[in-house]
């Protein structure tokens, strides 16, 4: 017999894939250069060009080396890299013992879901939140409580947090900068949300871990930093990707970090190499390992996620939307001018406008935008944005 929930799981496509496809489709008709598909997170700055070196160089090994198994944590010398940059950046004594190579950010929140699923696990999903957060934790041991959003400004805010932490919470997601929002949640939402859970930990006679999920951690605007947030309450995780801040998003590259300062951090770290073996994960692909190990030191080209940005940010609102201003990552919330998030989406969608609907994010009442897109193709869309407007008589 199939499971049902998997088949369920299998068979319902996000709305963004949906979209993404029905944009494929027309156009088919329409021509691609009317049709402006603002759904997928996919980075459209490409990898900087010392990736592609680096592979080439490396393409130069001896095979067997290149593409063989590594210990399933990753490759020694991948690990000390990472540690390395880490420890520049944040003072933290981070070794390549507190490094866990996976393939990419997804697998690395499972793991450490499944290494925190205790019998009654609860997790806090801080709305708006990714919307794969419901399906991993539900279908990974534990039960995800969602915290609602605060639409005046998006922030954190520990107050609203509190009455969600029982004596079943083992962890709290945070995904700063955000997606869906762009917001980048402030030094001080943080350590007002680490002065609640170190409360709340001790009331309840067991540490409740951060979860940091930071694949937008270095896209940031306006001088904007994402602090980390270990050294702001000690029991954090980090959950990281290069998908996003190298534009390799099919090369399923990221790692888990357990810091030292975590509560029972060795254990933890075993906890989620156990779980990453319950998974079938053997190794991140070794290729990518040896890649990243020499290209810790770059950065994302942020000019044209920036420009981007901009452009939408000032036009939309100019025409009468209301705009969530993005601090970081490639995404801006817009609210439905009427509340109806499902009929913005439809409205524009008859534009040949994609925008996704935010209420699989948690945040019913506004559409996400991708601001990961070609320049030429805001410009040839705002007019579609301009009929928008006019038709909720803005
Ligand atoms: N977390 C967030 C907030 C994301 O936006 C994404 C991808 O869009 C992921 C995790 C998954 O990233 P990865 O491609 O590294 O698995």
């Amino acid at each position: 017999m199939i499971s049902p929930l998997m088949m369920q799981h299998g068979k319902t496509k996000s709305r963004i894939r949906d979209l993404f496809e029905y944009g494929l489709r027309q156009a088919a008709i329409v021509g691609k250069e009317n049709v402006f598909d603002y759904s997928l997170g996919n980075p459209s700055v490409p990898s900087p060009p010392e990736i592609a070196d680096t592979i080439r160089d490396l393409m130069s090994m001896e095979p067997l080396a290149l593409h063989g198994y590594t210990p399933a944590s990753g490759a020694k010398e991948a690990k000390e890299a990472v540690a390395a940059d880490l420890r520049r950046r944040t003072g933290d004594d981070i070794g390549p013992e507190n490094i866990f190579f996976t393939c990419g950010a997804a697998p690395a929140l499972i793991s450490v879901m499944r290494a925190l699923a205790v019998e009654d696990a609860e997790i806090l999903l801080l709305a708006p939140y990714f919307s794969e957060y419901p399906v991993f934790a539900a279908t990974n041991g534990m039960k995800p409580v969602v915290v609602p959003a605060d639409t005046r400004d998006f922030q954190l805010h520990a107050d609203q947090v509190e009455p969600y932490i029982t004596a079943h919470t083992q962890a709290v997601i945070v995904n700063s900068p955000n997606n869906p929002s762009g917001v980048v949640y402030s030094r001080k939402a943080l350590e007002e949300l680490g002065a609640v859970l170190t409360r709340k930990s001790e009331e309840y006679g067991h540490p409740i871990y951060i979860i940091a999920d930071e694949p937008y951690r270095e896209l940031t605007y306006d001088g904007e930093d994402a602090p980390y947030i270990p050294a702001i309450y000690p029991n954090t995780v980090i959950c990281y990707s290069y998908s996003k801040s190298l534009s390799m998003p099919g090369e399923r590259i990221g790692y888990v970090c357990v810091p030292n300062c975590a509560a029972d951090s060795a254990d933890l770290y075993a906890a989620v190499a156990g779980a990453a073996r319950t998974l079938g994960h053997v190794c991140a692909p070794s290729l990518m390992q040896r890649v990243i190990s020499l290209s810790t030191q770059l950065r994302p080209d942020m000019a044209s996620y920036d420009r981007n940005r901009m452009r939408l940010y000032l036009d939309l609102t100019d025409m009468g939307f209301r705009c969530i201003k993005p601090k970081g990552a490639f995404y801006m919330l817009v609210e439905a001018p009427d509340g109806n998030s499902e009929a913005f989406s439809d409205k524009a969608k008859e534009k040949n406008l994609l925008l996704v609907p935010a209420d699989g994010f948690g945040c019913p009442g506004f559409v996400r935008l991708s601001t990961c897109v070609s320049y030429d193709m805001i410009l040839r869309s705002l007019p579609a944005f301009r009929a928008l407007a006019a038709e909720y008589g803005l």
